[in-house]
């Protein structure tokens, strides 16, 4: 790495312990705490991953950084700060937040996630794409994540930062999380070389759901196998956690996780009425062009078996479907 980006990480380095000072141990921090400790967050969880608070002021952090050398120029290239229009002079991005450090794989800080502490939107703000921060190639806690992941060959995939802390929390170590967007193909293959098995365990809304069937097939791509761990309709894993607590999560979701060929038969049967007879129909169709994109015959064999005692079908009528589907798109 250039000396440039040593700096800037150096920066994040400060300014991550000075937002996590402000937060635990100072009076303007104190609403901050407040907010925290209102969701659960314990003193241990804190400081486990370094969870600070920037000051409601337009300059705080470019007063700071400049006084310790770090010019404002670089400072907004590390996406710290931003340029004023039509002036020189630097604002701080983040104000007034709850302010969660992102570590790359060796556990430098390189970006942060601000977080408001009520209503205001939007409700996360990152920083930018910079020369140290290519949110498309980083996972939220991979750096602590990592030996745990490679020991159980088996990685646990969330939506949130709140939702991999309470995981972590609740003895889910091998918990990781995307930067808000969509997992990419580069955080597949990181994910495919230290364990090929992935949970997803996203938020039960119809994003969260649709984000699961992405992020499948983006992890199927990368060669790993999937299960899904599905949460009552509404919540996220840290709602879950909060209410039901960490042992009940453990077993009631993530040990309870499903296929992903399961998953999809529960979406495929939301929302309809399956005496009627149009629906069956429909429904046993997207099963049967589901299946027929799977490889393995035995997978198909036992969900075909499935189908066809639900619904008194042969297994010849069925597997003839499959296999014209299968056939229809060569
Ligand atoms: P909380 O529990 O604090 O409300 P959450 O993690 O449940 O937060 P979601 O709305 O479920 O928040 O969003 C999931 C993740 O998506 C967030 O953790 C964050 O990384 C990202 N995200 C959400 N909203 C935004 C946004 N406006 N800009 C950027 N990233 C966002
Ligand atoms: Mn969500
Ligand atoms: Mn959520
Ligand atoms: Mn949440």
């Amino acid at each position: 790495a250039n000396s440039d980006d040593e700096k800037m990480i150096e920066a994040h380095e400060l300014l991550k312990k000075f937002y996590h000072h402000l937060l635990v141990n100072t009076k303007e921090g104190q609403e901050a705490l407040d907010y925290l400790t209102g969701r659960g967050f314990d003193k241990e969880t804190i400081d486990q991953f370094e969870i600070g608070y920037s000051l409601d002021s337009w300059d705080f952090a470019a007063k700071f950084l400049t006084k310790r050398g770090y010019s404002p120029e670089m400072m907004e290239r590390a996406g710290l700060l931003v340029k004023k229009n039509n002036s020189d002079s630097y604002l701080d991005r983040f104000r007034n937040r709850v302010m969660f450090p992102i570590l790359d794989h060796t556990g430098r800080t390189i970006a942060f996630s601000g977080r408001v502490l009520g209503k205001e939107q939007p409700k996360f703000l990152n920083s930018p794409e910079t020369p140290i921060f290519n949110k498309s190639k980083v996972l939220y806690n991979f750096h602590q994540a990592r030996v745990h992941i490679r020991k159980n060959q088996q990685a646990v995939l969330f939506e949130g930062f709140a939702d991999v802390i309470s995981a972590v929390r609740s003895n889910v170590p091998n918990a990781i999380a995307t930067m808000g967007t969509s997992l990419t193909d580069a955080q597949a293959k990181i994910i495919k070389r230290n364990a090929g098995d992935v949970i997803i365990c996203y938020d039960s809304d119809s994003a969260g759901l649709e984000a699961t069937l992405r992020a499948s097939r983006t992890l199927a791509a990368a060669g790993c196998k999937m299960r899904v761990a599905a949460l009552p309709h509404g919540t996220d894993p840290d709602d879950y956690i909060r209410t039901h607590g960490a042992e009940k999560f453990r077993q009631d979701v993530i040990g309870a996780s499903i296929t992903l060929m399961a998953f999809k038969m529960q979406m495929f049967r939301k929302g309809k009425n399956l005496h009627d007879e149009g629906q069956r129909l429909q429904y046993i169709e997207d099963i049967v062009r589901e299946l027929s994109l799977l490889d393995n015959p035995v997978e198909i064999e036992l969900y075909l078996k499935q189908l066809s005692e639900e619904f008194s079908l042969s297994m010849d009528v069925l597997k003839s479907r499959v296999l014209d589907q299968k056939g229809s798109r060569q």
